[in-house]
């Protein structure tokens, strides 16, 4: 059993991401299981480059500060040619219209062709409308049977799957025909300043953000001039009352116990958010100065990073070359 996840360096590793994924990774992955930066999808929209590869390098350590196990990792951009070379055979898999109706870039291109600096539809990158085969080629490559994502993904990973089997009947049986699975239920954690919204790491304001980076006294900031929605005490409620429901969810993540009975413990928001400030703070040190040993410790995160992009190519070499002799092009 081999199942893939990864992250994209589409801005700083946030705490949804923390404890929604990063900590689910570290605590119970199995032996095949692999884990990716997935640097080559955050070029979809306009990019900075040294602005990519600082984030994929973060994002890196974040993930082994977190305790995602090391072999299990790997860095997108390190497969680039296998990878390049499968999606090329993947989009002479797939037809126009299977790429053009998924429902992500239906919105993303909709959204980027009304904007003014979009430059209209006619400037919306081609891979907005590609990238799925290129996660195609992410799971196919390393022969994943099970993706576990989120509802917005998985229309990809029925492109995946759709793609491997019409290979496997065309060409012959290469491809591992994948599945997506549903992530066990966890935290989904709330934008503070705008609870009716999830938190990520790509938000424009990123003032109800807490970043994994983020200082002690930053995080507390944040979480004392989180939205609480009204002044009566604090209840979990979370359809009416979105902002403290998400901080009890926050506290419960981080320091146990059930968010409905949390907040009878708490009679104020004043002592709500000191104590959800100091478990987020608490949870989240070891995972920073992780990071931050790490990032000042250029050897060893390289040294982690070429071995996982090694073994990753090793896992996945011998499909792309297959695939491709099978095509016909070598
Ligand atoms: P972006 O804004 O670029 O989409 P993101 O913060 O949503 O960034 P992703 O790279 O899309 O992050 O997702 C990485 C992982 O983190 C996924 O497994 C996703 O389900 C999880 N995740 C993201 N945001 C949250 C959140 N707010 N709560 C719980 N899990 C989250
Ligand atoms: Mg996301």
């Amino acid at each position: 059993m081999v199942q893939l996840s990864g992250i994209t360096p589409s801005g700083h590793a946030q705490l949804g991401n923390y404890l929604g994924a990063l900590r689910r990774w570290a605590a119970d992955g199995g032996p095949d299981d692999l884990y990716f930066v997935s640097d080559l999808h955050a070029m979809t929209t306009a990019h900075n480059p040294a602005r990519l590869r600082s984030l994929a390098t973060e994002q890196l350590a974040v993930l082994v500060a977190a305790g995602v196990a090391p072999e299990r990792l790997f860095v997108q951009s390190d497969l680039v040619r296998e990878l390049g070379a499968l999606t090329w055979v993947l989009e002479c898999t797939c037809a126009y219209g299977e790429a053009a109706r998924m429902i992500q870039f239906k919105e993303k291109s909709a959204a980027r062709s009304t904007s003014v600096e979009g430059g209209g539809q006619a400037g919306v990158r081609l891979s907005l409308l590609t990238y799925p085969v290129l996660m195609a080629a992410d799971i196919l490559a390393v022969g994943a049977d099970e993706v576990p994502v989120g509802e917005d993904q998985r229309q990809h990973v029925e492109l995946a799957r759709t793609l491997a089997r019409r290979f496997n009947s065309t060409y012959g049986e290469v491809f591992v025909v994948p599945e997506a699975t549903l992530p066990p239920a966890g935290a989904r954690v709330r934008d503070l300043a705008e609870p009716t919204r999830k938190m990520s790491k790509s938000a424009e304001n990123s003032a109800g953000v807490v970043f994994v980076l983020d200082e002690p006294d930053q995080i507390r900031r944040k979480v004392r001039r989180a939205r609480t929605d009204g002044d009566s005490a604090p209840v979990y409620d979370p359809e009416n009352r979105p902002g403290v429901s998400n901080l009890l969810d926050i506290l419960a993540a981080c320091a146990g116990g059930d968010p409905a009975q949390l907040a009878d413990k708490y009679p104020s928001y004043g002592v709500l958010k000191d104590a959800v400030a100091d478990a987020v703070i608490e949870e989240l040190r070891p995972v920073r100065d992780g990071t931050l040993a790490l990032l000042d410790d250029v050897g060893e995160l390289e040294r982690i990073r070429k071995a996982g992009a090694e073994r990753a190519t090793e896992r996945s070499a011998h499909r792309v070359s297959a695939a491709l002799r099978m095509v016909g092009a070598a």
